[in-house]
């Protein structure tokens, strides 16, 4: 970076604004330890690159039209500890596997992203969690603090945020690998299904699915087809950007543009709780050039909607803006067609997206939080009812999910029920659909998209 360079991100950022849900670092914001930490990333190389981002943009245009479809999904907190090379293969895997049946079944491109490679950030309710007379600091991911109640563990330790970005690097080198070394050829559709349960319902229809692709592809193979195109694919990284010091750390100047690119992940969400038009966090989004996604809940207004369009894409450039809704279950058919016929109204052109996660979280009498996977079908298809009421296009789905094989939300074809919640609850933070659960919504939301 030359030193025009550095000067435009000095002065890139709107100084003293607000930054929502941030830690209370030891020595403060500019003490010693951010500062050590701040300095080291600002050294590093980035961790993805603009191009890739504006490609991104440019199939996020598309999908904003109906003609591709968003797939986002993985953890709800990423941690050190899972970043393995079996725990990240399972979500590739799984990934992978659900866009194969959005795609063979509703025939559009599916743009794969993965709630990876950065996603180790929380907003928390409260800043404080109390168990029997103790008292310490919420665990705010292992961006910041260990999940572990003692106050040590607890206590927000900056050098956290280095670790971060060296467990992106290794997770997206494993991703990148996977995508791009034959892994995730279409011919390979049969194998990222070894490993999981065969004798599921479920499975059973994969693999009669990745039959009638087998042979689609062989008919195809012996007229003398057999495109470059099948034996990679492009799998995009995104997380929330909620940690100002990590996410301003990591942002760059585009040689070849002079723009700002937040290059710690390919597209950046700002979260329901972060999204303030006068904070710190759509300031920052509004600097950067990368795709942005923005939470909405059930308390947003057009007005909310269309300002934080104004302010974070005053040019209007196709691919720039996802709202990502997340309503529950109950809310969805009454409030979101006002919000999307406003928006669609205005003129401006956004990637609708479905989370059906976040507005159905509840505790179980186990005291788990949980969600129900007939709750979060129940958003998706009122999502799809609502978009074709106005015709307007159900873009995408954001999932929490995993690929291994936990008991954290109720229901789906195993029907886990809130006693089995127990054996298998894993998460560091909200309740993920399991393998099976992923691919079951996948067949339900193929169904959908098919009959839009
Ligand atoms: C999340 O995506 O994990 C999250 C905290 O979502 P939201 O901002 O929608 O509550
Ligand atoms: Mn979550």
């Amino acid at each position: 970076m030359n030193s025009n360079s550095s000067t435009k991100l000095d002065t890139l950022f709107t100084p003293g604004l607000v930054a929502a849900q941030q830690p209370t670092w030891p020595g403060g914001p500019d003490g010693p330890q951010v500062k050590a930490a701040v300095a080291e990333l600002k050294a590093l190389p980035p961790l993805v690159f603009a191009g890739e981002c504006d490609d991104l943009k440019a199939r996020i245009a598309l999908a904003a039209e109906g003609k591709a479809f968003w797939l986002q999904g993985g953890d709800c907190a990423e941690t050190f500890a899972s970043a393995t090379a079996d725990s990240i293969r399972n979500r590739i895997k799984t990934i992978l596997q659900m866009a194969a049946v959005l795609q063979y079944y509703s025939s559009l491109p599916v743009i794969k992203v993965g709630r990876m490679a950065g996603q180790f950030a929380k907003p928390r309710s409260s800043d404080f969690e109390t168990r029997g007379d103790v008292k310490l600091p919420a665990y705010r991911g292992d961006a910041v603090n260990d999940i572990e109640f003692t106050e040590a563990a607890r206590t927000p330790d900056p050098h956290r945020l280095v670790r971060v970005y060296n467990t992106s690097a290794a997770t997206l080198n494993l991703v990148r690998a996977f995508t791009q070394g034959g892994f995730a050829d279409l011919r390979q559709v049969h194998e990222w299904n070894k490993g999981f349960i065969r004798d599921s319902k479920v499975g059973d229809r994969y693999e009669k699915m990745a039959n009638e692709i087998g042979r689609a592809l062989a008919f195809m193979k012996s007229a003398g087809v057999d495109p470059e195109s099948f034996k990679s694919v492009d799998f995009f990284a995104s997380h929330e950007a909620l940690i100002m010091e990590y996410e301003k750390a990591l942002t760059r100047i585009d040689s070849r543009t002079g723009d700002a690119y937040d290059v710690s992940g390919h597209f950046i969400w700002i979260g329901e709780r972060t999204r303030q038009l006068d904070g710190a966090h759509v300031d920052f989004a509004s600097k950067v050039r990368n795709p942005i996604g923005i939470k909405l809940g059930p308390k947003s207004t057009v007005e909310d909607a269309l300002a934080l369009i104004d302010k974070l894409d005053p040019n209007r450039e196709p691919g720039r803006i996802t709202f990502i809704t997340r309503m529950g279950a109950k809310n969805i058919r009454e409030i979101l067609p006002a919000l999307v016929d406003g928006v669609t109204k205005s003129g401006a052109k956004v990637l609708w997206v479905c989370d059906p996660m976040h507005g159905n979280t509840y505790e179980a009498p186990t005291g788990y939080k949980t969600r129900s996977f007939d709750d979060v079908m129940d958003e998706v298809k009122g999502f799809f009812e609502v978009h074709k009421s106005l015709g307007t296009h159900p873009g995408g789905v954001h999932i929490e999910l995993t690929g291994d094989d936990v008991t954290e939300c109720v229901g789906g074809g195993e029907e886990i029920s809130h006693e089995d919640l127990a054996s298998r609850y894993e998460t560091a933070c909200d309740p993920r659909l399991n393998h099976a659960q992923s691919l079951e919504l996948a067949f339900l939301v193929a169904e959908m998209l098919r009959d839009r």
